[in-house]
């Protein structure tokens, strides 16, 4: 399995793939995390035809960037399947993908609206959808073995894009590296290792574009320096 950037090594990635294309992605009736699995059991008894189930990544193996969200949200990604899809924080982020040339088409808030990631791929710190949004530290850490994973597999790596603090702090852990050592901020560049950066962002969620704690001029500005230090750029 290859560290990104050629220097950093994931930590408590699985040993062998269990699962889809390119790291190993958790089963459909994943066990690790009794609430959530209890949460997603109620959900498909209660909307049979939703995903409801673990989210994959979306995006090639041959990607330099990786954005890793928090969780899936309910009428988002546990709906459609596909990582920001399909709920507010996803008009944003997709925006300001096509924006900057790191996804082809349109966005059309569904799985099967032909959206393409180019250089760039996305998961999210935990798989399934947590209640109010919110996974326990327990339920991040469980997860932490696939983020782990998806980090190893992606050989082209260059830069990982963390939307909050949470996500932020479930990067550092699956590379074995302390927050201490890497606050969160809003803006901020990490120097990882080698060519590997990781960046910050505060969530694009709807309360944080509501609020005016992110606009869409500053989640551009993170993108503007993200892009910067992708290659071909
Ligand atoms: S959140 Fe991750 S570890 Fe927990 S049950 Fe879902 S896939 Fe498994």
């Amino acid at each position: 399995m290859a560290s990104p950037a050629g220097t950093l090594k994931p930590a408590g990635a699985p040993a062998g793939k269990a699962g889809n294309e390119p790291g190993a992605e958790p089963g459909r009736d994943c066990p690790l995390c009794p609430r959530l699995g209890e949460f997603r059991r109620a959900n498909r008894a209660a909307n049979p035809d939703w995903h409801n189930a673990p989210v994959a990544s979306f995006g090639g193996a041959d990607a330099s960037l990786l954005i890793v969200g928090l969780a899936p949200g309910l009428r988002g990604a546990n709906l459609t399947g596909r990582p920001f899809t399909g709920d507010y924080a996803g008009v944003l982020l997709y925006d300001t993908l096509l924006k900057f040339g790191l996804a082809e088409g349109s966005y059309g808030a569904r799985a099967d609206d032909g959206l393409k990631l180019a250089n760039c791929r996305i998961t999210n710190a935990v798989r399934c959808v947590p209640p109010q949004n919110k996974p326990t530290g327990a339920e991040v850490k469980a997860c932490r073995r696939f983020l782990a994973a998806e980090i190893a597999s992606l050989s082209r790596l260059k830069v990982i894009l963390a939307l909050g603090a949470v996500a932020h702090g479930a990067v550092l852990a699956a590379l074995g590296l302390r927050k201490s050592a890497h606050p969160f901020g809003h803006g901020r560049l990490h120097r990882l290792s080698g060519a590997l950066t990781l960046a910050d962002s505060y969530h694009c969620s709807r309360y944080n574009t509501n609020t005016g704690k992110l606009t869409p001029e500053m989640f551009e500005a993170v993108f503007r320096d993200v892009t910067a230090r992708l290659p071909g750029r």
